[in-house]
C-alpha cells in the first residue's frame, strides 16, 4: 500500500522528536522518575514523555489520529508522586515551549485509541525500558496498521552501534522499501542472507525472561551456528537483521500464556520484511495484526534475512516442547 509522503514525514518527525527526549533523559533519571506497572514492568518519565511527544507531533501535523500506545495516561494521573511534573518538564524542554500538566495528559491519552479501528497507529514510546534503564539499547517504535496489515514502520534506535562506527539509527519501512536514516544520510538497506547457516549469527533479548536463551542455544547448535548470540534489547533486533549485523532473530516463549503486544513488533516486522527478510511466529505462521492489541494467534517470533527461514522454523520446531 502506498503511504502518502506527509504521513511518512510526520511519523519520522514524531520519532525524531521523541528520540531527542529519550536521549537527553537516559542516564539522568532520578529515583522518583521510575515506577513499576501492574504487570511488574518498569516505566519512566521518559516513556510517558516520548508517548506525549509522538502524539503531539502526529496530531499537530495530521489532525486527529487513532493511536494504540503502550502507556496509559491513568498511570501518570493517579500516581501523585511528582512524576507528572517530571514528564511535563522533559516534554517542555524537548518541544521548546511550556507544556501544562493537563495538555501533557491529553497527549499521552491520545494513545488510548482502539485497535479495532480500520486504520490506527501503534506506539511503543520506549521499547526495551530495561535496556534504557541499564544505559543500553532501546527503541522508539511507531507503526501504522491498516485493515490488520502493518503498512508503515518507523523505528528509532538512538544508541544503535553501527558497523561503520557511528551510533544511532532510524529505520523507515514504507512503500516496500526500508531506509536507514543516520548522520544526515538516507540509505536503502537489504538484509543479506549468510552464505550458510554455519556462519549465521542470531540475536535475542538481553532479558532471559523475554526469550528462552537455553532453547536458542540448542537451536543454534542444531543449525551448526558457532557465533556467540548477539544480545540486544528492544526492536533494535529487527534493525540488526535489516543491516545484516545479525541474520536470525529468535524470540522463544518463556511462558505458554504470554501474548506478544502489537507495539513490540509492528514497526520492526516491516523493517525486516521491506529489507527482504521474513518474519513469522515460532510455528512459521505470519504475525496476525488483525486481533487487537495482542498477537493472540501467534507464539513467539522468528525473523530472518530470508533464505534460511524455513530451516530455522524447522529447527525451532524440533527443540520447542
Ligand atoms: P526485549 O527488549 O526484546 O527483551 O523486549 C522488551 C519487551 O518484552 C517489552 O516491551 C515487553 O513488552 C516484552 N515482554 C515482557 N514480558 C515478556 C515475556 N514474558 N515474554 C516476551 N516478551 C515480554
Ligand atoms: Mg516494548
Amino acid at each position: 500500500m502506498t503511504i502518502d509522503q506527509r504521513t511518512i514525514d510526520a511519523a519520522v518527525a514524531a520519532v525524531t522528536a521523541a528520540s531527542r527526549l529519550t536521549t537527553s533523559a537516559q542516564g539522568r533519571l532520578l529515583a522518583g522518575d521510575t515506577l513499576t506497572k501492574t504487570d511488574d514492568s518498569p516505566v519512566t518519565v521518559a516513556d510517558f514523555g516520548a508517548q506525549a511527544v509522538v502524539c503531539s507531533v502526529l496530531t499537530e501535523t495530521l489532525g486527529d489520529v487513532e493511536m494504540v500506545g503502550e502507556e496509559d495516561a491513568n498511570d501518570l494521573a493517579d500516581d501523585g508522586s511528582g512524576l507528572l511534573d517530571g514528564v511535563a518538564a522533559l516534554v517542555s524542554t524537548t518541544l521548546d515551549r511550556d507544556v501544562s500538566a493537563s495538555t501533557l495528559l491529553d497527549w499521552v491519552a491520545v494513545g488510548s485509541g482502539s485497535a479495532a479501528a480500520d486504520r490506527y497507529w501503534t506506539l511503543d514510546p520506549i521499547d526495551g525500558t530495561k535496556g534504557f534503564l541499564r544505559g543500553d539499547q532501546y527503541a522508539i517504535a511507531l507503526a501504522l496498521i491498516d485493515h490488520g496489515e502493518v503498512v508503515l514502520g518507523v523505528l528509532g534506535c538512538p544508541n544503535y552501534p553501527l558497523a561503520t562506527g557511528g551510533r544511532g539509527a532510524t529505520f523507515v519501512a514504507a512503500d516496500g522499501e526500508t531506509h536507514l536514516l543516520t548522520a544526515g544520510e538516507r540509505i536503502r538497506v537489504a538484509a543479506v542472507p549468510p552464505v550458510s547457516l554455519e556462519v549465521a549469527r542470531f540475536c535475542e533479548s538481553v532479558e532471559s525472561g523475554h526469550s528462552d536463551q537455553g532453547q536458542s542455544a540448542q537451536i543454534a547448535a542444531l543449525l551448526g551456528m558457532t557465533a556467540e548470540p548477539y544480545r540486544i534489547d528492544s526492536q533494535c533486533k529487527y534493525g540488526a537483521i535489516a543491516l545484516s549485523d545479525a541474520n536470525i532473530y529468535l524470540r522463544l516463549p518463556t511462558r505458554a500464556d504470554y501474548v506478544e503486544k502489537i507495539w513490540d513488533h509492528a514497526a520492526g516486522k516491516l523493517v525486516v520484511e521491506y529489507a527482504g527478510g521474513r518474519v513469522t511466529d515460532v510455528h512459521g505462521a505470519p504475525l496476525d495484526f488483525s486481533r487487537g492489541a495482542g498477537l493472540s494467534a501467534n507464539s513467539g517470533v522468528i525473523a530472518t534475512s530470508g533464505r534460511f527461514h524455513d530451516e530455522v522454523v524447522a529447527a525451532v520446531g524440533t527443540v520447542l516442547p
